[in-house]
């Protein structure tokens, strides 16, 4: 293929809208090249949806693109700046490993940001090398696109590049790039850097922007600001209910890594729960507990009043009415994370109509789970296969057999019986509200380990293939939930990417 055929056909459609918002709130700079940039992973569904070629982003000129060896046409690459609360501490950061492309205009007419991650350092690099290491950035692969298969708002992942370069981490590492796509990389720490560090006009420019951007409909409200915070923890509070419905524990909810458009974003140290407890860390820099899975939705308000701070000067010009509005705005959070979480829950129990006592039903299962040490996703996976089975079916080995256990269990199904929906019907709505498969931490290792030291990538693909639609509940699926040996329960992750 030739040079100028291949630069048509691969579809790369850039807008470089942030990069004409003030300039404090970015560095223009270029990615340093990698030696040996080798293609790694590539979404070809994603990269379709993106209104690319994907065989043209394989060839090799393309590949040095996504290795930061060159630019695709129409690119205009930026560090974005940000600040943000680090396990409670502020401070200045910035993509100390990001550079953003630019945002692709896809055939749809959405605009995604086209994001390198680990192209080398920046402006707001501190003392690290810019660069990311191979395992880490499959991860994420791997997790944000489980994530969406979950149909949970994530970034996405379009490709890996590996650099030919090692990383120096407490060993050397095989060092690769990751292709993030996103809704937008507008975080709370975004505008924390634009309250602390911009003019005010800067910090309406960029609420202007997000606006825009990710809450038009905000635009015409008699107070934009305040519509615009409303969105944001309207989104936070369906995310975070989405992400307790799963079991997924993100890790490191800094303030810098909770957007503005309601996506799940960094893919650090996070991972899915097995046994239900909501005490479970698996990030070994949260000693703590502070991001375990049950403080997530405390966390996220707490992060939203972060938000909220840096918006006090837009939402009014006297403080003290600011500070009531955004009081007021923050106190909806709880509410509407308990009824989203809610009426997830009903769905995940096969209820289609409410009754007062739902939630304490909700509650008993939990609880008789945590007790139990029963596992979270199959639990809800067998009580979802036991529905429409023979009148005594022998016990799912995923259920407690506990008395405590069989007593909710009928309490359930007298429950079930009280509303008219039939059994297919119910079967159908637990299906798709309760994954058969999550993206378990020893079979993400597995495919890690794979990769990294056998060049293996065959294990990967099987991985990401079952876990494209985990409500499938099909039969390549079954291996998948099959728990780990307890010896790999005391499972650990790392921040040190
Ligand atoms: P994260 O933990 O990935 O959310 O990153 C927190 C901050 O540290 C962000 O500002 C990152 O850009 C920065 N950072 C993480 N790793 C590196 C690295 N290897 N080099 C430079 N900056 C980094
Ligand atoms: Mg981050």
């Amino acid at each position: 293929m030739n040079e100028n055929r291949s630069i048509q056909d691969v579809g790369w459609n850039f807008d470089n809208s942030y990069a004409r918002l003030p300039h404090v709130l970015f560095s223009p700079l270029n990615p340093t090249p990698v030696r040996a940039p080798e293609l790694v992973v590539l979404n070809d569904r994603l990269a379709a949806a993106l209104g690319l070629n994907a065989d043209a982003l394989r060839t090799v000129e393309r590949v040095e693109e996504l290795a930061g060896n060159g630019l695709p046409e129409g690119a205009l690459p930026i560090a974005q700046a940000y600040a943000g609360h680090q396990f409670g501490g502020f401070t200045m950061l910035g993509d100390g490993r990001a550079i953003l492309l630019g945002e692709q205009i896809t055939p749809q007419g959405e605009r995604l940001d086209v994001q390198l991650k680990g192209p080398g350092r920046t402006p707001y690099s501190r003392g690290g090398d810019g660069r990311a290491a191979l395992g880490p950035m499959l991860r994420e692969y791997i997790i944000s696109e489980a994530m969406h298969g979950l149909g949970i708002p994530t970034t996405r992942s379009l490709a890996v590049v590996s650099t030919g370069q090692p990383v120096i981490r407490e060993t050397h590492l095989p060092g690769a790039i990751l292709t993030r796509i996103a809704s937008s990389h507008i975080r709370v720490g975004t505008f924390q850097f634009a309250a602390r560090w911009g003019a005010p006009e800067d910090l309406r420019a960029l609420a202007d922007y997000t606006l825009q951007r990710h809450y038009s409909d905000a635009l015409q409200a008699d107070n934009r600001y305040l519509a615009l915070l409303q969105g944001v923890i309207r989104r936070q509070a369906q995310l975070i209910a989405k992400w307790m419905l799963v079991g997924f524990i993100h890790g490191v909810m800094n303030t810098d890594n909770m957007t503005l458009s309601g996506e799940t974003i960094d893919y650090g140290p996070c991972a899915f729960m097995d046994a239900y407890d909501p005490g479970t860390v698996f990030s070994s820099i949260d000693s703590r507990g502070r991001y375990a899975y049950g403080n997530q939705p405390p966390i996220a308000a707490w992060n939203l009043a972060r938000l909220a701070e840096a918006l006090l000067p837009l939402l009014d010009e006297h403080e003290d009415r600011a500070i009531q509005l955004a009081e007021d705005a923050l106190g909806a959070f709880a509410e509407q994370y308990r009824s989203f979480r809610l009426a997830g829950m009903r769905a995940k129990l096969g209820l289609f109509n409410e009754e007062q006592e739902d939630e304490s039903l909700v509650e008993e299962l939990l609880s008789e789970m945590q007790k139990s040490g029963a596992d979270y996703t199959n639990t809800f996976r067998a009580l979802t296969m036991g529905i429409g089975a023979s009148e005594t079916p022998s016990p799912s080995p995923a259920l407690p057999n506990t008395a405590d256990f069989h007593a909710w269990r009928e309490k359930w199904q007298a429950r079930l019986a009280r509303q008219a929906a039939a059994p297919e019907e119910v079967r159908r709505l637990m299906q798709r509200s309760n994954p058969a498969i999550i993206a378990r931490n020893h079979r993400v290792e597995e495919a890690l380990e794979a990769a990294e030291q056998q060049g293996d990538f065959s294990v990967l693909h099987r991985l990401l293939a079952v876990l494209e639609d985990p409500y499938a509940y099909s039969t390549e699926q079954e291996e998948f939930a099959i728990l780990p040996e307890p010896s790999s329960c005391r499972y650990r992750t790392y921040c040190g990417t």
